[in-house]
């Protein structure tokens, strides 16, 4: 599927026209990815990101990208992993579909994801990358925009799970088209 790429760097570079941040629901910055975004955005972004009020986990809001080269920031709440008998996969996979609505919404063409609660919030990464896969990729399916996502792994090891995955949904699309 063009539409969908699985690239390894940092977010922060991406020439995507909105970038995700995996936020906290304060939405007032954090680590890791969260606090790598805000570094380089400036703090502008702190200040619009204070006037939204938080935000709740599987939801998303928007703001610009300020000194990033991403004229958007997407900022969603992932899940904290807690064992996945809480409703984890149905909140991560609200992440990433809330965040693509949003895009749609702007008319963004392309939106770059990092991998969404994998990190401090300790998802394990092959579910994760299950379930951020089968979000994105029925949400393509149905939507005409954003015509290109890209799935940023911040190390190889993550991305060669999310290729993995991949394959594994793409091998079960064409059997079920069968
Ligand atoms: P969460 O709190 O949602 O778990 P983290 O920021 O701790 O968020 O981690 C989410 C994922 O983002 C992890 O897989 C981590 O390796 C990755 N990550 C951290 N920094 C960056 C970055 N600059 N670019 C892309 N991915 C990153």
């Amino acid at each position: 599927m063009e539409r969908f790429h699985i690239l390894v760097g940092d977010i922060t570079h991406s020439d995507a026209e909105a970038v995700v941040n995996a936020a906290n629901t304060s939405l007032l910055g954090g680590s890791g990815v969260d606090g790598a975004i805000h570094r380089a955005a400036g703090p502008q972004l702190l200040e619009a990101c204070r006037r939204l009020n938080g935000c709740e986990t599987g939801q998303a809001k928007i703001t610009p990208g300020f000194r990033l080269k991403a004229r958007y920031v997407i900022h969603t709440p992932g899940p904290i992993w807690q064992g996945g008998g809480l409703g984890e996969p149905a909140l991560l996979a609200s992440c990433y579909r809330s965040c693509l609505e949003l895009a749609a919404a702007y008319g963004i063409q392309s939106v770059d994801f990092p991998s969404i609660s994998t990190g401090i919030y300790a998802y394990p990464l092959p579910q994760a990358a299950t379930v951020a896969l089968r979000a994105i990729m029925s949400f393509l399916a149905q939507h005409d925009l954003p015509r290109r996502v890209g799935m940023v792994c911040h190390t190889e090891a993550a991305a060669a799970i999310y290729r993995q995955t991949f394959n594994l949904w793409y091998a079960e699309e064409k059997s079920d088209r069968l």
